[in-house]
């Protein structure tokens, strides 16, 4: 049987054979600022220039020339530069310039003085305090030369890449298209919110967590709906699917039992990668191709659906978005309770990570941990991924949730 159960296959070699089989869309679009939040660069960003572009005062007080200063020396103020508004005259031997925050420093001075270490008369100002020389000013080209890279190309736009590019004056960059996603879940037993349950019905809870994952990805979401267990439904539904999306994901059927229908659709209209991988939650879990587009089948358990997304389909969608794949944050924490690993399966449990009153990074379980038991994924903030058993006190290493989730 080796290390994993029944033929399933290791979570990271699940993860490499499905990362080398997908390749990034080819689509680019020119996009603005106003709308690039989400999407991925296409190609790296070169900097159109020198960052500050203008040698400025990085202080309210007064520029003056460093070697022009000795102890006790009244320098009379030549003038005033605000920020937007230079300074044009010349600044005379001896004398300084009265000088705000973010104004431009005029060639030949070269030191800033803070106010609060000033004096001011009628005569001028004095130092109440040594100089530095270069001191407070914020020189061009100090932090970005014209021609840098400042983004890689996979970078995705972000709150902190957007003031960067805007800094830089760049009012629009390359993008690659956003990818599009279809969804459904299959179950005879599955019902919307909203409607009444019948005996042995329940609510379809998955295709809202993944379709917010989504949503978090800026993936563009097709959701088909609940079909139900029928081979002629799936086969249909897949068709339609594969017509107008990158990939699919579905939730449900394929455990032992009940793969059937899916195994041989997949079968006849594509080809079926693996069906199961050595995880806790989410044995079950397909990969495969339908018509040349991805396929991801996810178990129908909730807890299982939602983690197997997260592990296994969030870096190959990132990748096929054009994102640089990351790999995740995982560290070591000390375990406030024992943690039992499931035996030969990677065991993705959900933690909830703090700060103890000395310092330590501890991480302590959600509880009950049931593949269909989805509190205990809502009060977590992490995975903590067991391999063996852990005892309180032991270290285990834990992986943050990322903004998908939150
Ligand atoms: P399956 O993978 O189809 O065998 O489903 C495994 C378990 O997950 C069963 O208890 C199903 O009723 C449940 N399940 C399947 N799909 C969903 C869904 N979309 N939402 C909630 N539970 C589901
Ligand atoms: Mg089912």
């Amino acid at each position: 049987m080796g290390c994993c159960d029944k033929g399933a296959i290791k979570v990271q070699e699940a993860l490499s054979a499905m990362l080398a089989e997908v390749t990034p869309v080819e689509t680019f679009n020119t996009v603005s600022l106003a709308t690039a939040f989400g999407h991925c660069l296409a190609e790296e960003v070169l900097s159109p220039l020198d960052m500050p572009p203008f040698d400025n005062s990085a202080m309210d007080g007064y520029a003056f020339r460093f070697n022009e200063w000795q102890e006790g020396t009244v320098m009379p103020v030549a003038g005033i530069a605000f920020a937007g508004q230079p300074f044009q005259g010349d600044v005379p031997a001896g004398a300084c310039l009265r000088i705000m925050t973010g104004a431009e420093v005029p060639a030949g001075l070269d030191t800033v003085i803070m106010q609060e270490q000033t004096s001011v008369s009628d005569a001028g100002v004095t130092l109440t305090q040594a100089p530095k020389p270069k001191a407070n000013i914020r020189y061009r080209g100090e932090e970005i030369r014209t021609g840098d890279v400042v983004l890689a190309a996979g970078t995705r736009i972000h709150a902190r890449t957007l003031p960067l590019l805007a800094t830089l004056g760049i009012s629009d960059v390359k993008v690659r298209r956003p990818l599009k996603v279809a969804i459904f879940s299959t179950g005879d037993e599955l019902k919307l919110p909203g409607t009444p349950l019948g005996q042995g019905e329940i609510y379809d809870s998955n295709r809202f967590g993944i379709e917010a994952m989504l949503k978090r990805m800026n993936i563009e979401c097709l959701n088909l709906g609940i079909i139900p267990d029928d081979p002629a439904q799936l086969r249909d539904t897949f068709l339609q699917a594969v017509a107008s999306a990158d990939a699919i994901i579905t939730s449900g059927g394929v455990s032992v039992g009940e793969a059937d229908y899916t195994r041989d659709l997949l079968a006849e209209l594509g080809e079926v990668g693996f069906w199961s991988v050595a995880m806790k939650p989410g044995k079950p879990f397909a990969f495969g191709k339908i018509k040349e587009r991805h396929f991801f089948g996810l178990p129908g358990n909730p807890v299982s659906a939602f983690i197997t997304f997260y592990q296994l389909v969030q870096p190959v969608l990132r990748k096929m978005a054009g994102e640089h794949v990351q790999t995740p944050l995982r560290f070591p924490a000390v375990a406030s309770q024992f943690f039992r690993s499931a035996k030969n399966r990677t065991d993705f449990q959900r933690g909830i990570l703090s700060v103890n009153d000395r310092g330590q990074i501890v991480v302590s379980s959600t509880g009950a941990q049931g593949s269909g038991m989805f509190s205990s994924l809502c009060v977590a903030n992490c995975f903590v991924i067991v391999d063996n058993d852990v005892a309180a006190g032991e270290t285990v290493l834990v992986e943050p949730f990322n903004e998908i989730v939150n």
